[in-house]
């Protein structure tokens, strides 16, 4: 069976990883960039070291598997918090934190774009974040998951006619290194988050990863702009 080409980012770890794991289940074969290695890559998974902040080492390595590899699909999910206050920001965080979650994103987008607008065909899915609503702590996060859901649309538009649909998932709190780094066990205001989630727990990864392969699958082609929270039901009310 010819596998189909995706690119992940950040496909290494936490969400990234269920995504590359997944999509490899279903039948494709996963481009991982990612700044560290996965613990084990898998069969159908090329992994290309590359800090995608790092705009000239992005570009080269994009240019390198686009001649390899027809790519037709992308999961922009490599991100990075830096969680502060307003008081407490700083613009070198911003730049930082906006280079990973926003910049990457849209070279790599640029990178596959001939390939997509030839095949007439594409599915692009950026992971943003609950927090791109509003989230205490989080101002360059917040601000910069909320570009994303801007991005989303404004692609969505652009690219449509070249049949290629542009979809944002906002996960809520994920069982991962990175929500545990930000919000610690057993801190307050972690406690507070979880008991807010209507469906009463954490997310796992892999219902994350659900969404997108679904969001990538051929099928999906009248689903565009659109943001879909995987949060437990946190963005529609709070749990009693
Ligand atoms: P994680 O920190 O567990 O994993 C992130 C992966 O991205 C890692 O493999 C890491 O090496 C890679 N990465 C980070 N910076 C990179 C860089 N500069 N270059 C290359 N690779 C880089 O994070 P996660 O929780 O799996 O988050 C994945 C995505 O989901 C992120 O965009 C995050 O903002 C979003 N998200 C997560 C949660 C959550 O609760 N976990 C909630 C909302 C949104």
């Amino acid at each position: 069976m010819s596998r189909e080409y995706v690119l992940v980012t950040g496909g290494s770890r936490g969400i990234g990883r269920a995504i590359t794991e997944r999509l490899i289940a279903d039948g494709m074969h996963v481009i991982n960039f990612d700044k560290d290695a996965p613990t084990v890559i898998a069969d159908h998974e090329s992994f290309h070291q590359v800090d995608v902040s790092d705009e000239n080492a992005l570009r080269a390595e994009l240019t390198a598997v686009t001649t390899s590899y027809p790519m037709t699909r992308l999961v922009n999910n490599a991100g990075i918090v830096r969680p502060a206050n307003i008081e407490n920001a700083s613009i070198e965080d911003l730049h930082a934190v906006m280079n990973v979650n926003i910049a990457a994103a849209i070279i790599c987008v640029q990178a596959l774009l001939p390939a997509m607008k030839a095949a007439h065909f594409g599915r692009i899915v950026n992971i943003s974040s609950r927090a791109a609503l509003g989230k205490e702590e989080r101002i360059v996060y917040a601000t910069t998951k909320a570009g994303l859901l801007g991005l989303t649309r404004t692609l969505a538009l652009e690219l449509a006619a070249d049949g290629i649909t542009v979809n944002a998932i906002g996960p809520g709190p994920i069982a991962t290194e990175l929500f545990q780094s930000a919000n610690p066990p057993g801190a307050p205001a972690t406690q507070r988050i979880l008991d807010s989630v209507p469906l009463g727990r954490i997310g796992q990864p892999e219902e994350v990863a659900h969404l997108v392969a679904s969001l990538l699958d051929h099928r999906a082609g009248f689903t565009t702009g659109q943001v879909v929270y995987v949060c437990g039901g946190m963005t529609v009310g709070l749990s009693q």
